[in-house]
């Protein structure tokens, strides 16, 4: 008999050789149908892989992350079979699963790929899942794995294989097709009932561009046609929200290949925009007990030497900067935290003065390959929301909290009402990678994890995620797309302040370390704002809108009862602009339909005469004739049910 373990830490015996599978049916039948992949022991195993051994067993269905990763993981294989039997002589590489569905590099005898051929393997794919084909792992000796790819005249499989252990080579089979593998598949072809092929791409082999280019076919599958179209409807949405797009639409900000890639220009109603962003976290840092500081674009290499920065991160990102002088160099700032330690270094503070929380709104540079830039989610110049605070380990629950306050401030004023948390701890089998004291760590992870109780968040406990120098919390963000991000870490740092030789005097006289927060609510204004445009489709809350409200005058005649009423809307805090162009309403409707201004102010004949203006909402709806006095009353309304004060 072997024990097996249950993520709930019940433990049942069963006999040698039970297949996750089983374990599933023995605890019950409904469970054994959504049984897709499993991890024994940290590793993924197939669902009828026997058990030898006791050990810790976890199931996953469609539902969990690892189940979708084999499911689609299993799509590729059959995706593969696909295209040997439509384009023969294909030469299989790899098909991974990815973040949304997977993809399987071939090479192509002859001819490409192209979307008018997608429905084709979509249907032959189809039609092998149909067939309900188990898929069936099997060993092989090096010798014959090699036999069979040489055979194929195969060179990628080859070379696969030729790094591989002999004794650790698998193939997977299912109904007539077979490949090497290393595992993690789901029991059979027939729970696979929707497969679409999303794209092609060129990609070298191995990502190494001295190799062969091969064809790269992107693919997602689904247990029901159903939720591919619901996917599909996503993929589309998320076409039109693209902030690339928006942003260029909105005039917000762009990219000049002579200013270089990845470094966006913030155009004047991007840069308004982030303004009012920085201003209203400035607001809040303040009350808060933030204090402002300034540290420039660049620093001494030595800096970065004595923070760790170089050394991790020194070879692949922008090189030294040189002067006249010899042995002298600079470095673009790649963090600010550095500066900051040396902003705390200036004076001795006693237990009495802190904490104490410098925040920044600074700008740092990292080199990224030109293939990773996107818009301005990836980028190599950027601004982060920095602040860091410097605290006594006894200070750290607090400051926790005030920080989790802050950022769920944050977050709730900028729409954003669904999320989750994670806390990340250590690995409590693997001390010897963490550095600072044990006591200091539990002290630590107990203030974040009793902070997020208390702060009612929906968080989970990831043991081993921490970073050597201390615990965190991450703040995952749910898009109005369903996509998760990743926003507002608040990391503990027991590193730093050890590096720098930061002190305090605590109240016995002597000199303690104090504890570091780095903390950025937004990540980087770039991210952020990339990602606010995609929320929202570029329908910001009111109080972040560029411009409020558009006033449109029915005729020329009616141009200064026009100009009477942007004074007083003015007058009244609210960002408003006149369309006198010589166009009909209509047409000015549209365009302001399209710079998605949340209101349109008509005024003609009769507005001009009783004094009022006619409301027309962004999306159609009529809020019909109201003073202006009224109009004003209704924005700040809006605006301070979203926008409370902190
Ligand atoms: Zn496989
Ligand atoms: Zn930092």
């Amino acid at each position: 008999m072997i024990k097996i373990t249950l993520p709930d830490g019940s433990i049942r015996e069963y006999a040698e050789g039970t297949t996750p599978l089983e374990v599933a049916k023995s605890i019950s039948e409904g469970l054994a149908r959504n049984i897709i992949s499993a991890k024994f022991n940290g590793v993924t195993v197939e669902t009828v892989t026997p058990l030898k051994e006791d050990g810790s067993l976890i199931l996953y269905s469609w539902n969990n992350k690892e189940g979708k990763t084999a499911f689609w993981h299993s799509t590729s294989h059959v995706v593969a079979q696909a295209l040997e039997e439509l384009y023969p002589g294909v030469k299989l590489t790899i098909g991974p699963a990815i973040d949304n569905g997977f993809y399987y590099d071939v090479d192509l005898p002859e001819g490409s790929i192209s979307e008018k051929d997608f429905p084709e393997i979509e249907k032959n794919a189809l039609e092998i899942a149909r067939g309900k084909h188990d898929f069936k792992m099997r060993s092989a000796t090096k010798a014959e794995a090699l036999e069979l790819y040489k055979s194929q005249d195969n060179q990628y499989k080859v070379e696969l294989i030729e790094n591989l252990e002999d004794g650790t080579i698998t193939f997977c089979d299912h109904d007539t097709f077979t490949d090497l593998c290393r595992g993690g598949h789901i029991p059979n072809t027939g729970i696979i009932k929707a497969i679409k092929i999303l794209s092609v791409a060129g990609a070298y082999w191995r990502g190494n561009e001295k190799n062969n280019q091969l064809t790269r076919v992107y693919g997602i599958s689904f247990p029901k046609q159903k939720e591919l179209t619901e996917y599909l409807e996503l993929l589309e949405e998320a076409k039109k929200r693209d902030h690339r797009k928006l942003g260029k639409e909105l005039e917000l900000f762009t990219f000049s290949q002579k200013v270089g890639q990845g470094l966006p220009l913030w155009l004047p109603k991007g840069a308004a925009l982030r303004e009012r962003l920085e201003n209203f976290l400035k607001k809040a840092q303040k009350k808060a007990g933030y204090e402002m500081v300034i540290t420039p674009h660049i620093g001494q290499k030595e800096l970065y030497v004595t923070s760790g920065h170089y050394e991790k991160y020194g070879a692949d990102s922008f090189q030294p900067i040189k002067t006249p002088k010899e042995d002298e160099e600079f470095l673009l700032k790649p963090m600010n935290c550095p500066h900051h330690c040396e902003i705390y270094n200036t004076k001795p503070f006693s237990y009495r003065e802190l904490p104490k929380r410098y925040a920044e709104f600074g700008t740092v540079y990292r080199y990224e390959q030109s293939g990773e830039l996107h818009g301005l989610t990836r980028v190599r110049g950027f601004t982060q929301d920095d602040a860091h605070i410097f605290c006594t380990p006894d200070q750290l629950a607090d400051e926790f909290k005030n920080v989790i306050d802050l950022t769920l401030y944050v977050l709730g004023s900028l729409g954003f009402g669904n999320f989750t948390a994670q806390v990340s701890v250590r690995d409590l089998e693997k001390p010897e990678k963490y550095i600072g004291s044990v006591e200091n760590w539990e002290k630590a992870e107990n203030a974040i994890i009793n902070a997020a109780k208390e702060k009612g968040l929906d968080f989970v406990i990831e043991s081993g995620e921490a970073a050597f120098y201390g615990p965190k919390l991450d703040f995952m963000v749910k898009d109005a797309l369903g996509r998760n991000w990743q926003l507002g870490t608040i990391q503990v740092d027991y590193n730093l302040p050890e590096r720098f030789d930061l002190t305090y005097k605590g109240s016995d006289n002597e000199l303690h370390r104090p504890v570091m927060i780095h903390r950025a609510p937004f990540g980087s204004m770039e991210r952020f704002i990339a990602l606010l445009l995609e929320h929202t489709g570029g329908n910001f809350p009111l109080w972040l809108m560029p411009e409020q409200a558009i006033i449109l005058p029915v005729s020329e005649k009616h141009e200064i009862y026009a100009q009477k009423v942007l004074n007083s809307l003015e007058n009244n805090d609210i960002r408003a602009l006149i369309d006198n162009r010589n166009e009909t309403v209509g047409k000015k409707i549209r365009e302001a339909e399209m710079n998605k201004i949340p209101f349109m102010l008509i005024v003609g004949e009769n507005e001009e005469k009783e004094e009022t203006i006619s409301i027309r909402r962004h999306g159609g709806e009529d809020l019909g004739a109201i003073s202006v006095k009224a109009f004003s009353d209704l924005v700040l309304n809006e605006i301070n049910s979203t926008l409370k004060s902190f």
